[in-house]
């Protein structure tokens, strides 16, 4: 009821939810109550958390943020959602994202714009900007985002949270509404690594109906949260400390990785020359996946249908059109493009080549430091409107993030102090399923 009621109270004003689950919450929070009486109540048994709106959940609208999918009704809950709901953890709701997670600023909401607590003129990031803001704004104490390019970071960098993206195959994509099959992937959006370890236990391991769910233990990752840093190995790649990022933004960072050496961590200065190839590169991939994804919404099977068509390629024609929203367009377009017959070699193909050098540079980099640091965003929280016509300045906004999605490492993004009043986040950035020494890192940190 505390939360239902915060979020009654702050929601008109932040737009952090696309659907409130009232009745369907207290239900659940009333069987926990019984759990507690019976004593058979798990660690995360009654605590409220929220879904961003791109996981399926039974019985409850999973719009993903699109008119194309503001009908739309799941059928039965992601493997994401289920692991939760069996943890006895109570669902208060689905939170606001980018349009089919496609953005930095939620800005491509169908439902409209998410305000950042901290500064209403501003962006909370994006796509997973509901979650970010009702975390940060105490509307929950924690919720589930998903990040194909930053998307969990990137928002948890501007509303001062910690939010973690796994190793790819870590956690089921099952039921995740697919954007970049390759690149996607779920994690907590915490208010501390403790929190966050808690929900990757719930949320992690194998499941047979996701193919690239990789079978492999899960770890209870609260154990290892108090180890110690003596020894750690950090690497800053130069790259990551240049051009386009923010003075302000710098200092705080480099003040914050100093806290480390006296944790007992050391810190060596590395190189990861193809960073400059990451953007480019998952402007490629990432639209050529989603034009394959979304070919499925045609207005046939679910969601938005047009009215009376005249025929069935004025049907998928209008469906389409009306249904998307123009981000999601684009990438649809320059996603068939790149993947058509005469541009395959040039654009797609070419790639995946870079896909593979930016991978193998940061396992030869882990060759010689334990974790990568550096900053999660290249600024603090941006002003509503301000990049909305300009989609390059928009992706930017991805520049340190989008690496880790195209070589399927764990990256962590973590509070590191304020430049000029806004919060600001420090990345990590893992070797595979190293999320249990990231979550230690962090919550040394804190
Ligand atoms: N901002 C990036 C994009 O627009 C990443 C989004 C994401 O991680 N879902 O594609």
């Amino acid at each position: 009821r505390h939360f239902l009621d915060r979020i009654k109270t702050h929601n008109t004003e932040l737009n952090a939810f696309i659907s409130v689950c009232e009745e369907s919450a207290l239900a659940q929070a009333a069987a926990a109550d019984e759990q507690l009486k019976n004593k058979t109540a798990g660690k995360l048994t009654g605590i409220p958390m929220a879904h961003k709106d791109i996981f399926c959940t039974k019985g409850v609208r999973t719009s993903c943020a699109s008119k194309m999918l503001d009908s739309f009704v799941a059928p039965y809950d992601a493997t994401v959602v289920e692991k939760i709901a069996a943890s006895g953890m109570v669902m208060l709701g689905k939170t606001n994202m980018d349009e089919f997670a496609m953005g930095s600023s939620n800005e491509t909401s169908y439902y409209g714009p998410v305000k950042n607590p901290w500064d209403t003129d501003r962006v909370p990031g994006g796509s997973s900007g509901g979650s970010a803001a009702a975390v940060a704004a105490r509307l929950a104490p924690i919720a589930t985002g998903t990040d194909t390019g930053g998307s969990i970071r990137q928002p948890s960098s501007l509303c001062n949270l910690t939010g973690l993206k796994p190793t790819y195959g870590r956690i089921s994509r099952y039921g995740m509404i697919a954007f970049a099959s390759s690149l996607d992937q779920a994690g907590p959006m915490a208010a501390n690594a403790e929190d966050a370890a808690l929900l990757m236990n719930a949320m992690s391991g194998f499941d047979e109906r996701d193919s690239t769910s990789v079978e492999r233990e899960v770890p209870d990752y609260t154990a290892t949260l108090n180890d110690s840093l003596e020894g750690l190995r950090i690497g800053l790649p130069k790259e990551y400390f240049g051009e386009g990022l923010d003075p302000q933004v710098a200092a705080t960072i480099e003040t914050a990785i100093k806290e480390f050496e006296k944790l007992g961590a050391t810190i060596k200065e590395i190189s990861l020359p193809n960073t400059h190839l990451a953007v480019p590169t998952y402007y490629v991939v990432a639209p050529a996946e989603c034009s394959s994804n979304l070919s499925r919404m045609d207005g046939v099977r679910f969601g938005h249908r047009a009215e009376n068509p005249k025929d069935l390629q004025d049907l998928y024609q209008r469906s389409r059109s009306e249904g998307f929203g123009a981000e999601v367009k684009r990438r649809i377009m320059i996603g068939t493009y790149v993947l058509s017959a005469g541009y395959y070699d040039a654009y797609y193909l070419k790639a995946q080549q870079c896909r593979r050098l930016i991978s193998d540079e940061f396992q030869q980099a882990f060759n010689e430091v334990d974790v990568i640091m550096g900053p999660t965003a290249p600024t603090t929280a941006f002003k509503l409107g301000e990049k909305t016509n300009d989609p390059v300045a928009m992706y930017l906004a991805d520049i340190y993030t989008i690496s880790t999605n195209l070589a399927g490492l764990p990256g962590m993004s973590i509070p590191a102090g304020f430049a000029e009043g806004l919060p600001t986040g420090l990345q990590i950035i893992g070797n595979y399923f190293d999320e249990g020494r990231l979550l230690n890192i962090a919550h040394r940190y804190q």
